[in-house]
Parts: C-alpha cells; sequence; structure tokens
C-alpha cells in the first residue's frame, strides 16, 4: 500500500542554499545536529518516529509563505504540524520539511464582535483560556493539548456541538498558503470554494497561518460523569442510547466502556450542560435516577471540563486507534461493545461514544466539507500502551474489534480519527463531498503539494 506519510527520497540541499533560506526567515531553523530537533519532530503518537531534513519554525505568515515556496522549489515534502495530536502522525514527515507551528500562539479575541483570531500553534487550552476570559467560547474538542488546526480543519467534535455545532462551523475565515506561496483569505465572501473545502477537508489546501473564529457565551457548565453499577452495563448502555438521542442540544454527552477487577465489562457516562444551570439540573433527572453508583456531576468552569480528561493522554505513549459511526445500538452492537470491552489489553486503552447530535447534526452534508451530519456515535476504540513490545497484542485486539463492529457501523469514518488505513478509507472519510473536494484541489493544489494528510485524490 503507498500512502502518503511513507519515506520519499529527496534531493540532498546544498548548506549554502538552505543558509540563505535561513537568513530570509523571522523564525527558526532546525537541522538534525540542532538541540531542539528532536522535541520538534516529536509528535503525540510515540510509534511515528520520522527526521525530516529540516524543520522550520515560523513566526508569522511570510515565513510560512518562504517555507511553502523554498520547500516547492526544492522538490522537498511539506508536513505541517499544528499541535502534533493527529494519531496517523502526518505532522512529520521522513526526509523532507517540517513545518513546526508551535511559536504561531497569538489570539485576539474582540468580546463586542464576539469572535477570536486565532493563530494554528494555539492547542485548545490556550484558546479556550483567551475566550474564557471573556466569558465566551468557542467549539473545540474534550482535551486541551490537542492543536486547534488539524482539529478544525477536519471537523472537532467537542462538548457544544449540541448547542454550537463543529469548531468548523464556526470558522468564519481563515488565510491560507497555499501551494504557489500566496497568502488567501478564505471566507464566505473572498475564495469561497476554498473556504467550503477547509472546513472538513483537513490540511489538503494550503497552510492555514489564522482562523477568525465566532464566540458565544459559554459557563459556568454542569458537567461531570456518572458510573453504573457493572450488574447493569448492558442495560445501562441501552438506555445511554436513548437518553443522548432524546437530548436538548444543550446537553452533550459521551459514554466510556471499561472492565472491573473482576473481568466484568462497565460503563460510564460524561455530560456538558451549557445553558441555565437549574434547567440542567432537571434535563439530567432520567440518568441520574437510573441509579448511578458514582455521581461526579457538578457546575464547573468551561475550562475546567476541558481539561478534566488530559491525564488520560500522556505524552510519549504508543497510540493505535479505529473509529466508525454507530447510528444506532442494537443487541449486537452492544454484544460487540461488551465482549471487546471485557478484553481490554491495558487500562490506558480506551473505548469511548462521543455524541454528535443537535447543531452539528443539522447542518446540510454539502454546506461545509465535513459530510457526517446526522445524530450518531463517534465509537472510538483507543488502544494505548508503553512498551513496544506490547504492540502486536493492542493493535490485534484494536483490528479485532473494529472488525467485529463494522457489520453495525455507518459507512463513513471522522477524518481526525483516521490511521494510515489506505485510499477507501479516505474515501470514506469525505464522503459524499469527495468529488467536490478534488475539484477546489485541482484548483488550488494541482501538484499535489499538500500531501501529507489524508490525502485527497486530484480530480481528472
Ligand atoms: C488526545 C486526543 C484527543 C482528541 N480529542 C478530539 C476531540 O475531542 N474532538 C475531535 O474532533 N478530535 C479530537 N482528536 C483528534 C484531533 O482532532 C486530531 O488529532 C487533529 O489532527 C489534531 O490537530 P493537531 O493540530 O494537534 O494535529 P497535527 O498532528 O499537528 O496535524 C494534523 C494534520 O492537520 C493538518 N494541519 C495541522 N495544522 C495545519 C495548518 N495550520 N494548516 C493546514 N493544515 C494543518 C496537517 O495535514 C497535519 O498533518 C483528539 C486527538 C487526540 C490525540
Amino acid at each position: 500500500m503507498t500512502t502518503p506519510f511513507a519515506p520519499v527520497a529527496f534531493p540532498a540541499l546544498d548548506d549554502a542554499v538552505v543558509r540563505t533560506f535561513e537568513e530570509t526567515l523571522r523564525g527558526r531553523l532546525l537541522r538534525p545536529v540542532d538541540d531542539g530537533y528532536d522535541a520538534a519532530r516529536a509528535v503525540f503518537n510515540a510509534m511515528i518516529d520520522r527526521r525530516p531534513a529540516l524543520i522550520v519554525r515560523p513566526t508569522d505568515g511570510q515565513d510560512v509563505r518562504r517555507a511553502v515556496v523554498f520547500a516547492r522549489e526544492h522538490g522537498l515534502a511539506l508536513a505541517v504540524k499544528g499541535g502534533g495530536h493527529n494519531v496517523a502522525g502526518s505532522a512529520v514527515c521522513d526526509g523532507g520539511l517540517m513545518l513546526d507551528l508551535s511559536a504561531m500562539k497569538g489570539v485576539s479575541v474582540d468580546p463586542e464582535r464576539r469572535i477570536a483570531v486565532a493563530e494554528p500553534g494555539l492547542l485548545l487550552g490556550d484558546l479556550d483560556r483567551a475566550t474564557q476570559a471573556h466569558g465566551l467560547a468557542t467549539p473545540l474538542g474534550v482535551v486541551s493539548v490537542t492543536g486547534i488546526a488539524g482539529l478544525t480543519l477536519g471537523g472537532g467534535l467537542g462538548w457544544l456541538n449540541g448547542k454550537h455545532g463543529l469548531a468548523c462551523d464556526n470558522v468564519l475565515a481563515a488565510d491560507v498558503v497555499t501551494a504557489d506561496g500566496r497568502l488567501l483569505t478564505a471566507s464566505a465572501e473572498e475564495h469561497a470554494d476554498l473556504f467550503w473545502a477547509i472546513r472538513g477537508g483537513s490540511g489538503n489546501f494550503g497552510v492555514v497561518t489564522s482562523f477568525t473564529y465566532r464566540l458565544h457565551p459559554v459557563g459556568p457548565v454542569l458537567a461531570g460523569g456518572l458510573a453504573f453499577p457493572p450488574e447493569r452495563t448492558r442495560e445501562a448502555l441501552r438506555f445511554y442510547h436513548e437518553f443522548a438521542a432524546t437530548c436538548p442540544d444543550e446537553l452533550s454527552t459521551t459514554a466510556g466502556l471499561s472492565v472491573d477487577a473482576e473481568g466484568r465489562p462497565t460503563i460510564a457516562v460524561g455530560v456538558c450542560w451549557c445553558g441555565p444551570l437549574d434547567a440542567g439540573e432537571r434535563a439530567l433527572r432520567p440518568l441520574r435516577a437510573f441509579g448511578p453508583t458514582e455521581d461526579g456531576i457538578a457546575p464547573m468552569a468551561y475550562s475546567a471540563l476541558q481539561a478534566a480528561n488530559d491525564a488520560s493522554f500522556p505524552t510519549g505513549r504508543q497510540h493505535y486507534w479505529k473509529s466508525s459511526w454507530l447510528i444506532d445500538l442494537s443487541d449486537g452492537a452492544i454484544d460487540v461493545l461488551l465482549r471487546f470491552a471485557a478484553a481490554k489489553p491495558s487500562a490506558a486503552t480506551g473505548i469511548g461514544l462521543q455524541r454528535m447530535h443537535g447543531a452539528a447534526a443539522r447542518v446540510n452534508p454539502g454546506a461545509t466539507a465535513f459530510p457526517h451530519r446526522r445524530a450518531q456515535h463517534e465509537l472510538l476504540i483507543l488502544a494505548q500502551w508503553d512498551d513496544p513490545a506490547e504492540t502486536d497484542r493492542h493493535v490485534g485486539w484494536t483490528r479485532a474489534f473494529f472488525e467485529a463492529v463494522r457489520p453495525f457501523a455507518a459507512r463513513g469514518v471522522y477524518v481526525n480519527d483516521l490511521g494510515e488505513e489506505g485510499a477507501d478509507r479516505v474515501c470514506e472519510a469525505y464522503g459524499a463531498n469527495y468529488e467536490r473536494l478534488a475539484a477546489v484541489k485541482a484548483k488550488y493544489d494541482p501538484t499535489n503539494f499538500f500531501r501529507m494528510n489524508q490525502n485527497i485524490r486530484l480530480a481528472g
């Protein structure tokens, strides 16, 4: 299988040429011998170990332009690292030029107009802190150390999705460096085709140097988790599915499956209510009436909720993930979920049902490039482990689980949770929007210069 991430032969670079390029940059250039090179090339998934020939750490859009032009003129592959959290490791390449955007963390918030302009090196927590200082937020994901850039470009599913949509639904404009080195603004008014494509089409179209987000009043929220008795896990899972299907937009939910010390599958439900707190208490009554053994739901600052899962995803671990959409939870699907939860290969390994609903689900599937618009669970099979010697066991469990659940899953996959899974799965990720995306790709990136991503093949 050829993949966009495979090592490519790259031309030897003349030192003098690299030095001349370095002098044009405001930010840093790192070679393999430089301090900081290994830290810069490291990504969240420790299974990924790639060595770019050069790393550029730009400080602004002009540096990004220079790096894009340099890479193109010298035949170098280009990888773009926002927060470095993509599980496929597409942020780093072997032997090309890696753009490490971590020095581009500027953010400005206009509380009157309720917009934030954010640079692509920000992590979720950085942006949440800046917006929450004004009691505002834009929808992002649920782990605060994830990068805003990759998350937003692929969709962005989090605690506010029911009320305010996906991250990409809240992008009002973006500045994008395209393959020809232009810095374009994409919005509903300018380059509307590009604007459409970057809201779900991931990194295929250029390097985004700034996002303008719509903000909403958010917080405090009513949030936390409930655990249910292991004897009732099957019943609780069925109940959760029915409950989640009737939740108002303000109440977004997730469920996590695990296993107790006696080998019994367990379920915990996480919630976030983003409306008046007394109404939230009422909306949660049926879930509480089901009889949880633990109830950690309480009013809290939105930023506290956003950071609550961080400890479950430390850096330096090996990761192998599979994901799919479950519209329904039939008895057959529940059987598979419980069987594989009971056989979970490590305590750190997670099984999640992240619910998409409400505003995120009501958007027309063709309105943005993100096509999977309907109320559904994203099933996340998240194997993580420390010792590389355990890789086969974790990968084997994940693959077996994924194959067993496949008959119950909808066609399609969320592009941001896709590993290196081949061209068919990439097609499924872009779904009915694939052809239109390929046409936009042919217009803005006719040589497929931006290919270190879940790559869209050119139209024709
Ligand atoms: C612990 C964890 C929790 C997560 N939780 C959620 C969640 O709650 N909701 C959710 O929707 N997703 C979630 N994800 C998935 C997440 O959306 C993807 O991993 C996403 O790619 C992360 O963005 P990043 O900037 O960190 O990625 P990176 O690995 O830096 O980049 C991934 C790809 O995005 C593209 N890219 C990045 N920056 C730019 C840019 N500025 N311009 C153009 N292209 C760019 C490139 O193609 C790059 O290869 C989670 C992932 C992890 C590891």
